[in-house]
């Protein structure tokens, strides 16, 4: 009786096609349903929309919601799967038919191919000619016993269709443009436009969040939302997501999944957060959100019209603020498998522990730890500090050495070593023994400083290093 008034509770849903793994425009509109839900005591909903067998893969289903989950994204209510929906659909579209708001077409692809050429010749856009708009049911029917092959079209009214988005304000469609779409395979299968609005509806969704390309679906769901008498839910469409140059978001330009992001290291919190920010904005200068922070901070009215640029390096910027602030056993747990070939827990933990500060993604602890473990080759000129002569520096390996042989290898610790240091530095120079002293133990331009490294690799092979490292500025004072 009251089917056409919109429900009091707030109801949201993504409706993902499992035809790839969960990427960031997908996980955006996930997020801003999600969070407009639980900002407003509402209900978050997932419908799978697989209705395109060919292209519908259950791994994906899989990958979507384990990486959603992964997220801190959590649904209500049991998962619609599109494809297990047939009896659903059934009624609305015999319902369509028998009231002569659609109809059979049984024009064949090569013959809608070569009208659409004609059309698109002629510098029209292409739609459907009509071709058969006016076959009898009773010949419909006929036709399809006999084993014609047929589809579904909706009678589309000739007349302007005006919704209001509550971001983008009011929005018309020329529906005359539309032609007849397709709206089913047959009485049991629907396909998008139709599938979508029975169920929504169904489901008793009150806002439809989604990403802009899916404007203009809007006009046609709407018309058919009319048809069939259904309340119109909110729209709220969310703006494209924008590589730097501007240019639409694709795989080719910028990796898209979030399980590629999850494998290479980025965190959860890192993620959530970058992507809040894809078209959404707080209006104040903060820039950290949690996902509790979120949900209480949320709204609609902070949704942006323009696109959202997709910046790597502040998505870098988040990851690297969340891996500072872990707790050193949390990273541990996140990062050991990256130090395969290392049982030591205190040691990969020291490692982590001074390198986590730089770190732009977990998966850098592998490459930027390698030289703890195996000292890379380099050149001895590499131990020069500044113009100072090579002798000079020779000597200063020499001083280290001799003072490291000196100390117990229990003491052999940050602390103690930089006394001994500083005492040689002030002989010396700071630069003219810390630069030797960390490319010897090093091997690299660039490295975490030197008594740290040398706690970390131990006495033993703290001196095996500076021995071949005077060696090898001796081959080059006498080579
Ligand atoms: N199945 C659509 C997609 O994956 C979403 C449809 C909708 O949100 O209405 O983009
Ligand atoms: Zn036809």
């Amino acid at each position: 009786m009251f089917k056409n008034l919109l429900p009091s509770k707030i109801r949201v849903r993504i409706a993902p096609s499992p035809t790839g793994q969960l990427h960031f425009g997908t996980a955006r509109t996930a997020l801003f349903n999600f969070l407009f839900a639980r900002a407003n005591n509402g209900v978050f909903l997932v419908r799978i929309e697989d209705t395109d067998v060919e292209r519908s893969k259950k791994e994906f289903e899989k990958d979507i919601l384990d990486n959603l989950t992964w997220l801190g994204i959590s649904w209500d209510e049991e998962i619609i799967r599109q494809s297990e929906r047939k009896k659903i659909y059934h009624p609305y579209i015999k319902k369509l038919l028998e009231k002569d708001l659609a109809y059979y077409c049984f024009c064949q692809a090569e013959d809608l191919e070569a009208i659409k050429a004609e059309q698109m010749s002629r510098g029209e856009a292409p739609r459907y000619s009509g071709h058969c708009q006016s076959i009898k049911p009773e010949i419909a029917q006929e036709r399809i016993t006999q084993g014609e092959k047929s589809i579904i079209r909706l009678r589309v009214p000739q007349k302007n269709i005006e919704f209001e988005d509550l971001v983008k304000g009011k929005i018309t469609y020329d529906a005359s443009l539309f032609g007849d779409f397709v709206i089913a395979k047959n009485e049991d299968e629907p396909i998008y436009n139709l599938a979508v609005v029975i169920d929504d509806f169904e489901s008793r969704i009150s806002h439809i969040i989604r990403g802009e390309d899916h404007i203009s679906n809007t006009p046609k769901q709407i018309i058919i939302q009319k048809m069939l008498d259904f309340p119109r839910p909110h729209y709220i469409h969310l703006p494209l997501i924008l590589n730097p140059d501007r240019s639409k978001m694709s795989k080719r330009k910028n990796i898209t999944s979030i399980k590629d992001y999850r494998e290479d290291g980025f965190l959860k919190e890192a993620l959530i957060n970058f992507i809040a920010f894809l078209g959404w904005n707080p209006k104040t200068n903060t820039e950290i959100f949690s996902l509790e922070k979120l949900i209480t901070e949320f709204s609609i009215k902070g949704i942006q019209k323009a696109g959202a640029v997709f910046n790597l390096q502040k998505l870098e910027w988040f990851n690297n603020y969340y891996i500072k602030h872990l707790p050193l056993e949390t990273l541990f747990e996140l990062s050991k498998d990256y130090f395969q070939n290392c049982q030591d827990k205190e040691k990969i933990k020291k490692i982590i522990s001074l390198q986590k500060d730089r770190v732009k993604k977990l998966s850098e602890f592998k490459t930027n730890s390698k030289f703890f473990f195996e000292l890379p080759n380099y050149e001895g000129q590499l131990l020069i500090w500044k113009n100072s002569p090579n002798d000079l520096i020779l000597n200063n390996l020499k001083k280290i050495k001799s003072e490291f042989e000196k100390i117990n290898n229990s003491d052999f610790v940050f602390i103690n070593l930089k006394k001994i240091i500083d005492g040689l530095v002030g002989e010396s120079g700071s630069g003219e023994i810390y630069w030797p002293l960390r490319t010897a133990l090093s091997g690299l331009k660039e490295s975490p400083p030197p008594l740290e490294i040398a706690e970390i690799i131990g006495q033993k092979e703290s001196l095996i290093r500076i021995e071949q490292a005077m060696e090898l500025l001796k081959s080059e004072l006498t080579g």
